[in-house]
């Protein structure tokens, strides 16, 4: 599965070197970071991090889900370009999650089929002390995931403390 990032994911305490799977973001993304952090600029060295801007197309596809649901007028340009790139990558065959925790952005992404997670629920973030982590494959879930078991191998998830 791919990760698409929008900014308040990197504003939450981007964790590039956590990443497991590749992640995109948008050029909009970065520009609004003002200064990337040196972690940004590892994890676009290292090509964790992908940037890319989707196609017009799909900007008005998201234009029109948007309108349909009402979200319009709470969607930034930001916002769009990040609903329009997963689109574009999920037409291309790949399984996308859009990394959010913006309301908005969830509810054009459900109405466009398109799945989401909330930030602190993909291990990339240090905003949680406590956090819930795979016997079998090593995965982090949030404490707050409400599972037991791992979404990826099935096995039982122990809550863990994290140091420091
Ligand atoms: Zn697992």
């Amino acid at each position: 599965m791919i990760l698409v990032l929008d900014a308040g994911a990197f504003f939450a305490g981007f964790e590039p070197l956590a990443l497991q799977r590749r992640a995109y973001t948008v050029p909009e993304v970065l520009e609004e970071l003002r200064s990337q952090s040196l972690k940004v600029k590892i994890a676009l060295e290292q090509h964790l991090l992908e940037v890319r801007s989707p196609a017009e197309r799909y900007l008005k596809h998201v234009q029109r889900a948007a309108a349909k649901t009402g979200d319009i007028a709470k969607l930034s340009r930001t916002d769009m370009a990040v609903l329009a790139l997963a689109l574009e990558l999920a037409s291309e065959g790949q399984e996308v999650a859009i990394v959010t925790d913006d309301y908005a952005v969830q509810n054009v992404a459900s109405a466009l089929k398109l799945r989401f997670s909330p930030v602190a629920e993909m291990g990339i973030v240090r905003s949680f002390r406590w956090y819930k982590r795979c016997t079998g494959c090593g995965r982090r879930y949030s404490a707050a995931h409400p599972r037991d078991s791992c979404e990826v191998c099935g096995s039982p998830l122990r809550l863990r403390r994290r140091k420091g």
